[in-house]
């Protein structure tokens, strides 16, 4: 029962590059102004959307019953991680892919990111079903801003749509990230090392996930399904998703904010 719509990324096709020119490469390599998340956000739906076929894959989406709000929600979503994934690694070869279905132990999640594996190609997944709720509801969240000084500047719902795609993008990239060789990871001990601003969101994370896992063990959650959700990946992904929407909230360079799927902690002295 192939029930995912699939979507290679990076077609190989001339038609295709002379469709959906290069304009988020060619923009981001020289241009050295801040941006908000609404620009970066309206540069990668301008230059990376028709890649995705977004005519077919709604006609398909469509027929497996999927609503209108969904499907755009899961377009812009997937159009913010292609292009994440393109600016980050450069290569294409990963497959995107548009499922239909919410994730059946974890109905919440919008987005993953599959290393490859015997029966699965590398590349990522967006969840359409219930998609854009559950996008509205993470612009609902609490995530906190806090200033370069490490003072927390404002706790509420203050994330917008736009940080809320570009997050997750970049949140899913670093997972991705996080399956390369040699590529160091934020943990709890690294809070003291970083400048004040990380610090306090490599302690937001852990106070986050320490009560996540409190709660599920709570509600009788199965081991695997917290191990899932609260491990050192989901840590150092979360570390820097909160990162990004606190450097989009400020304003940042292009190219600064591609580079934060790589950023890694300092090297521990010795
Ligand atoms: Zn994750």
């Amino acid at each position: 029962m192939a029930e995912k719509p699939r979507q290679i990324d990076e077609p190989e096709q001339e038609q295709e590059s002379e469709k959906a020119p290069n304009v988020l490469e060619s923009a981001f390599e020289d241009d050295r102004e801040a941006h908000n998340a609404k620009e970066i956000f309206d540069l990668i739906q301008k230059s990376y959307l028709t890649r995705l076929n977004p005519e077919e894959t709604r006609r398909q989406l469509l027929e497996h019953g999927r609503k209108e709000e969904d499907i755009d929600s899961a377009l812009k979503l997937m159009a913010c991680i292609g292009a994440v994934n393109r600016i980050a690694f450069g290569e294409g070869g990963v497959v995107l892919n548009f499922v239909p279905s919410k994730h059946k132990v974890r109905p919440d999640i919008i987005a993953m990111y599959n290393p490859e594996e015997k029966d699965c190609e590398e590349g990522y997944d967006v969840r359409v079903e219930g998609l854009n709720e559950k996008t509205l509801i993470r612009v609902k969240a609490k995530i906190p801003l806090i200033g370069k000084d490490g003072e927390t500047v404002k706790n509420g719902p203050l994330v917008t749509l736009e940080e809320a795609y570009l997050g997750t993008s970049i949140h899913e990239a670093r997972h991705r990230f996080q399956h390369q060789k040699g590529s160091r990871i934020f943990s709890y001990k690294d809070a003291h090392l970083v400048g004040k601003q990380l610090g306090k969101i490599i302690s937001f994370v852990k106070h986050y996930l320490d009560i996540r896992r409190e709660d599920m063990e709570k509600d009788g959650a199965a081991k695997e399904t917290i191990d899932s959700e609260v491990n050192p990946g989901e840590f150092d992904a979360m570390v820097v998703e909160i990162l990004a929407q606190n450097k989009l909230h400020e304003g940042v360079i292009l190219e600064d904010f591609f580079n934060l799927v790589k950023i890694q902690p300092p090297e521990l002295e010795k």
